[in-house]
Order: C-alpha cells, then sequence, then structure tokens
C-alpha cells in the first residue's frame, strides 16, 4: 500500500510538472507569435434586428501555432491576462485593427467594437496608443467600443476613475458577457456604459424551459426602459431571431444566424451585400 501511494505520488507529480511545462511553453509561443505579429484578426458583424442593417463590427483575435494548430482566444486571453501579457496584446489589436478597419470605418458609419481587460482601462500607455491610433488614421472616437467583462476586475473604484478619463474622446464602453456572474447587475449601476451585451447563455434560453428564459421578461422590460444599446450575444436559430424581433425590435444581435467572425477581405463582401 505504501509504494502504491508514492507511484501514485510521483504520477501526479509528473503530471503536475507536465502541465506546467505545458503552460510555460504555451506562454513563450504566445510571447513569440506576439513578437512575430502571428495573431491576426477575424470580425463579426452586429445587426440592427429591426431592419438586418450592419451597425457594427467586433474584433475577435486568432491564432494558429505552426507546431499545435489553432488555439482559441478563450484559452489564451485568460493565460495572457494571468502572466501580464495582456497589456501588450491590447496594445497590439488596438493599432493594428484599427489601421486594417480604417478604409471601413472612414466610409461608412459603422462601429468597430474591441474586447480590452479591466487592466487595460487603467493603463496609460493603452489610453494613449489607442488616442493615437486614431488621430494617425483619422478615424473618430465615436467608431469605437471598448467591450469590458468584470473578469480580473480590480475593483469598480478604480475601473470608473480610468473610464472618465475618456470622457470627451467619443469612445463608448459595452458592458460585455451580461447574464454571467453575479456582479453584473452591480456593475451596470456603477458604470457609465452605453451598451449592454447579453451572453449567450440567455441567447440560449430563448424557448427552453431553462432558468434564464423565465428571466427574459423581465429583462426584456428592464432594458427597454434602459437608454442603452442592447446586444444579444451568439444568435443561432431563426427561433430566437424571431423572439427578438417581436419581443425587443430595438436591440441589436450578433451570431452564426448572421454571419461567422471572417476577414477583413470577406467582411467587405458581407458589407456591400
Ligand atoms: P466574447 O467577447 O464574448 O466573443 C464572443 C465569442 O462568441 C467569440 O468567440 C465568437 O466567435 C463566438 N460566437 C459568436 N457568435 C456565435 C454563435 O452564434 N454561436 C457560438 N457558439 N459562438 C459564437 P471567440 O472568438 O472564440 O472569443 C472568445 C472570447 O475570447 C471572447 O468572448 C473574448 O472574451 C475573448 N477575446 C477574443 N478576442 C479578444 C481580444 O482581442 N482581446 C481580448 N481581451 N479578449 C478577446
Ligand atoms: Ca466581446
Ligand atoms: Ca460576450
Ligand atoms: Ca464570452
Amino acid at each position: 500500500l505504501f509504494s502504491a501511494s508514492i507511484i501514485i505520488g510521483l504520477l501526479i507529480g509528473a503530471l503536475f510538472v507536465n502541465n506546467v511545462a505545458h503552460n510555460q511553453s504555451l506562454l513563450a509561443r504566445l510571447k513569440n507569435a506576439l513578437e512575430n505579429r502571428e495573431l491576426h484578426f477575424v470580425y463579426q458583424p452586429i445587426y440592427k434586428i429591426k431592419d438586418r442593417k450592419i451597425t457594427g463590427i467586433e474584433v475577435l483575435l486568432r491564432w494558429t501555432d505552426p507546431q499545435i494548430g489553432h488555439i482559441g482566444p478563450d484559452i489564451f486571453i485568460p493565460l495572457a491576462e494571468k502572466n501580464g501579457l495582456i497589456n501588450k496584446i491590447s496594445l497590439y489589436v488596438v493599432e493594428h485593427a484599427i489601421r486594417e478597419c480604417a478604409p471601413v470605418l472612414l466610409s461608412s458609419d459603422i462601429t468597430l467594437s474591441i474586447n480590452v481587460s479591466c487592466a487595460d482601462i487603467c493603463s496609460e500607455a493603452f489610453r494613449e496608443k489607442l488616442l493615437s491610433t486614431l488621430k494617425q488614421e483619422n478615424v473618430p472616437g465615436e467608431s469605437i467600443i471598448l467591450e469590458i467583462t468584470e473578469r480580473q476586475s480590480s475593483g469598480t473604484e478604480d475601473i470608473k476613475r480610468s473610464m472618465d478619463l475618456f470622457k470627451g474622446t467619443g469612445i463608448m464602453f459595452a458592458l460585455d458577457d451580461f447574464g454571467t456572474g453575479y456582479s453584473n447587475l452591480n456593475w451596470l449601476s456603477l458604470l457609465d456604459v452605453g451598451e449592454i451585451k447579453i451572453d449567450k447563455s440567455i441567447t440560449d434560453s430563448i424557448g427552453t424551459e431553462s432558468i434564464n428564459n423565465h428571466i427574459l421578461p423581465g429583462l426584456i422590460e428592464m432594458f427597454k426602459n434602459m437608454p442603452k444599446i442592447v446586444v444579444f450575444e451568439g444568435v443561432e436559430t431563426d427561433m430566437q431571431y424571431h423572439f427578438l424581433k417581436e419581443n425587443i425590435p430595438e436591440c441589436c444581435a450578433q451570431g452564426w444566424y448572421f454571419t461567422k467572425a471572417v476577414p477583413l477581405s470577406e467582411l467587405r463582401t458581407v458589407l456591400e451585400a
């Protein structure tokens, strides 16, 4: 029994070491990819439900490692947040995505939504890079929406103060992933956001017996009386689309029902359609 537990202990230890080594190499690979500009962007259109006009696009990061293959942002963004690499990534996204999109933004009135972490909002380097890139590319602040989540937040006071520094730039904030976590209603009342993005878990519940579906009528009433843009995420079915069209026609939506995230070159044909 004694030697069995030693063997099990060794096995667990080996697994642990292996896991740490794997994470380190993934982090090292991510750093390399960033240096070598191997991270690229795809864009997902956001539609006004009423007339299915595109009101904006959201930029989403993509990373394909030569050895490992495709690694999703759900994996590498939290890794970057944990290891102090997120600021660097966000500087990269802001600079290159705005530059890449500038012709589209300047020739239409669509907005560009960028996912940022709370650490970015509070960083002066981030704010400066964002404002200087907009200036260089002649893009007005009104074209930019910064999407924030409560994940990794240090506290609302810091964020509130930092958000105030964007006043007068025209840049708008959106509260991402609304409906997940428990401080979201709290956040909504504390932070000055112009847009709320309803998490896919709520969209998924439309027409089902899940608890979220029972919360929906209340949420819809609340949104109707709120002077904010409301975007439902992850709309996949005709049923969900028609439910939103009937019940909350002023809202916006994005999801595979309309279009998946695509490179900018493909987006042009979507925008011209
Ligand atoms: P998110 O901001 O909530 O983005 C929405 C995610 O849902 C995206 O996944 C998108 O591709 C996916 N999606 C959109 N419509 C549908 C649908 O109809 N069905 C399904 N099943 N999925 C749909 P993605 O691109 O894998 O991104 C995952 C998360 O990674 C994002 O969630 C965001 O939190 C983060 N992320 C992505 N790009 C960036 C970035 O540049 N910076 C930061 N800080 N985070 C990013
Ligand atoms: Ca988002
Ligand atoms: Ca979201
Ligand atoms: Ca999400």
